[in-house]
């Protein structure tokens, strides 16, 4: 008999503990494996963290242990899920991160790996069968058989389902003439790039490499106006680094959206290249994830949770577009692959190198103080100067028009010559949908969504009302639920209206949309992208989405249509938010031979963050920012943590939100400032009432150790779910 220990499959920190089993069954059962287990009445799948063998019999366990315990019902796995690496790494995880050591595991394996229920429905090895020719001898074989045999003869290799006469074939393998072989397939269809010579590296990209490859720092940080051309740096660097046996693991925050990434890492290295995102479907995910555990695959090119791909001898990790906030998991555990990747990089001796036009605050202070490496790349490859940028300000009439009130005189004008020279254009505007908010004209009703109490958007293309924090969606009414009255208002505008209104002043132009309603349809997103980039279209209006690392070499306009939508959010970050996006969406511009230009529209024209990303002056933005942080104590001054408590009852909740408050209060020094409790934004979570503290500190692991001691206080109050958030973005 064996006392086996498990975590369960609910991550929520009450349960994260291990329970005890016994296991009396003759199947091998060892720690890493998963276990169907009973618990509360329910089969739910366990993760085995301990294994120990008795001679005791259950009655004296129990005895000994003092409650009852339950055999396992099955066990599921052969092997552990995870290598010796990856088990280390998720521990450092769920310490750092303060999260439950199961929903770690259950963010570092693809679906059909995971440790929960749903796994054990997941899709599971899919094979290819071939037909092999053992034997030619055509004794005794009938006229058929022997014509079939020797087709199969002449042929390397086929398919045992292209076979059409598959009674023919039963007799030839029951006549031991041929064999079935089984491969493992792999189900995401790779589409097969010839290959490209790479180009000499420009000097300035050769001083990088050198500087990168000479250097024993561990991590760095290249910063690289858009068009400088990183990614051959990173293609380079991934060759040497292959040269010399090693792995490498490339981040780019949303495949979907830079399919060219992937397409250059393709054309250069072909096969040995995995890919892993949230838009595989989980069997291609599990074929991946295979191939890189069995060594078939050296290079990941991969979004946020590829950083826990089963890689093992990595060499360099490269995050693009460091800065994004896609690298930050928005729920439990809220881990950032910057952070992991650094981990898994000291864990591996392996460089990490983080690059982007726009880097984080935090990264560019760290390369400042020299924790990062700081390497820089300043000119585009082309020597293509950056676009000409004007602001125009929408509180000045003299540049509106009349004709239409989102469109300035300007920027309709510009749009209208690249019509003209048969060039293309991008509209950026921060907001999906049509309007921002319905309200009725008569009694003033505002259609809000019933949990997050935020006002609703209409879409017009599905006549929905839809919730930008949840996924609420209902009908457009045809009148108000209040009143009676059909006179409904739309105020404010998204994606959707710009493209109406563009289609009204340019009947001619050619419009496509690209949003988040875009990547409900899977490969919706990468076939815009191709769309736009054959020159399918004309003008391509969208939300930040657009933005991001596309290369349109016809694109000579980029319009942003409003420019302060960012701005106005309650954030610490929302300066540096809206200067990146704003950057990056002005480095779409211009991009080949063609001279490009920006026209940013704006209410608030003076603002920093809106005249330094007209001149993409980063460093100038870099120090002014800094200023503002430091006056405010924010990071990268201070380190954030924030605690979330949820309950059923709202009572409860704010009872429970002082109890954290007065606790941290007794357990922190008077360097660490807290704040609130307050009531987020959004005031619930799925159908509980929420509150949240924010703790603000300078020494990471005096808090962490009252974090945890928090945790353990917690543990037995079960009208609560507790939830901790290092280094939060929202909160
Ligand atoms: P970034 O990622 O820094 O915005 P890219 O890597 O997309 O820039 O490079 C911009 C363009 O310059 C691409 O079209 C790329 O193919 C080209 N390019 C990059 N390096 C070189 C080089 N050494 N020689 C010629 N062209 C290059
Ligand atoms: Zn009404
Ligand atoms: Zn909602």
């Amino acid at each position: 008999m064996k006392v086996i220990e498990v975590l369960i499959e609910y991550s929520i920190q009450s349960l994260n503990r291990p329970f005890s089993y016994i296991y009396s069954g003759n199947k091998k059962i060892d720690e890493g494996f998963r276990v169907l287990i009973n618990f509360h009445n329910k089969n739910i799948v366990g993760y085995v963290v301990k294994v120990r063998d008795t001679n005791k019999n259950k009655q004296e366990i129990e005895d000994e242990l003092g409650f009852n315990i339950e055999e396992i019902i099955d066990v599921l796995d052969e092997s552990p899920l995870l290598n010796k690496d990856l088990l280390e790494l998720s521990e450092k995880v769920s310490n750092y991160y303060l999260a439950p050591k199961i929903s770690v595991l259950q963010s570092m394996l693809p679906p059909s790996l995971s440790p929960r229920r749903g796994a054990l429905k997941a899709p599971k090895i899919a094979y290819n069968q071939y037909v092999k020719v053992i034997d030619n001898n055509e004794e005794g074989l009938t006229a058929k058989q022997i014509e079939l045999l020797r087709m199969l003869s002449r042929e390397e290799r086929v398919l045992k389902r292209e076979i059409k006469s598959a009674s023919v074939l039963d007799k030839l393998i029951e006549a031991k003439r041929v064999v079935i072989e089984k491969e493992e397939k792999r189900r995401l269809e790779i589409p097969n790039y010839s290959y490209q010579k790479p180009p000499r590296l420009t000097d300035e990209q050769q001083k990088v490499v050198e500087e990168f490859t000479n250097s024993n720092d561990l991590v760095y940080l290249l910063e690289g106006v858009t068009g400088s051309g990183k990614t051959e740096v990173y293609l380079y660097l991934s060759e040497q680094v292959l040269k010399q046996g090693k792995d490498v693991l490339m981040l780019v925050p949303e495949i979907s959206l830079t399919p060219v990434m992937v397409e250059y890492f393709l054309r250069r290295f072909k096969d040995n290249v995995a890919i892993l995102h949230s838009e595989l479907t989980p069997a291609e995910k599990y074929d991946e994830y295979r191939k890189i555990a069995n060594g078939d695959c050296h290079i990941v090119v991969g979004a946020r949770s590829a950083i826990f791909a089963p890689l093992k001898n990595i060499g360099l990790i490269i995050l693009d577009e460091e800065h994004v906030e896609s690298y930050k998991q928005d729920v439990s555990p809220f881990y950032h692959a910057r952070e992991v990747g650094i981990m898994r990089g000291k864990m591996h001796n392996a460089k990490v190198l983080l690059a982007s036009a726009t880097p984080s605050l935090e990264s560019r202070a760290r390369a400042q103080k020299g924790i990062y490496h700081f390497l820089n790349l300043p000119h585009r490859v082309n020597a293509q100067p950056l676009p000409k940028t004007t602001v125009i300000n929408l509180s000045d009439y003299h540049n509106l028009d009349r004709e239409s009130y989102m469109f300035s005189l300007r920027l309709r004008e510009e749009l209208h010559n690249v019509l003209k020279r048969k060039e293309q254009a991008i509209l950026l505007i921060n907001r999906r949908g049509f309007s921002s908010s319905v309200s009725c004209r008569k009694c003033g009703h505002v259609f809000k969504c019933p949990t997050c109490n935020i006002a609703l958007t209409y879409h017009k293309s599905d006549l929905m009302l839809k919730c930008h924090h949840c996924d609420y969606v209902e009908k457009y009414p045809e009148v108000c639920p209040e009143c009676g009255s059909p006179y409904l208002m739309k105020t404010g505008f998204g994606t959707e209206r710009i493209e109406e209104e563009v289609n009204r002043l340019f009947p001619e132009a050619r419009t496509l949309r690209l949003d988040s309603d875009s990547a409900k349809i899977r490969a919706k997103i990468p076939q815009i992208i191709e769309k736009f980039r054959n020159k399918e279209a004309d003008i391509l209006i969208g939300t930040q989405m657009i933005a991001k690392g596309h290369d349109f070499p016809d694109v000579t306009l980029v319009g942003i249509v409003l420019a302060d939508i960012g701005l106005s959010m309650p954030s610490y970050r929302s300066n540096e938010r809206a200067f990146q996006l704003i950057t990056q969406a002005v480095g779409r511009s211009g991009r080949s031979d063609k001279k490009g230009q920006a026209i940013i529209q704006t209410y608030i024209p003076s603002h920093y963050a809106i005249t330094l990303s007209a001149r993409q002056d980063y460093e100038l933005f870099y120090r002014k920012e800094m200023e503002m942080r430091k006056v405010q104590s924010y990071p990268p001054f201070t380190f954030l943590a924030s605690v979330t408590l949820a309950s059923k009852d709202e009572e409860d909740a704010i009872e429970g939100i002082y109890e954290v408050v007065d606790f941290l209060n007794e357990n922190l020094d008077e360097d660490t400032v807290i704040l609130g409790p307050t009531t987020p934004y959004i005031p619930y979570e799925g159908n509980k009432f929420v509150r949240t503290a924010l703790i603000k500190y300078r020494d990471k692991a005096f808090v962490h150790a009252a974090l945890e001691k928090l945790l353990t206080y917690f543990r037995n109050k079960t009208q609560y779910s507790i939830t901790i958030n290092i280094d939060p973005y929202n909160f």
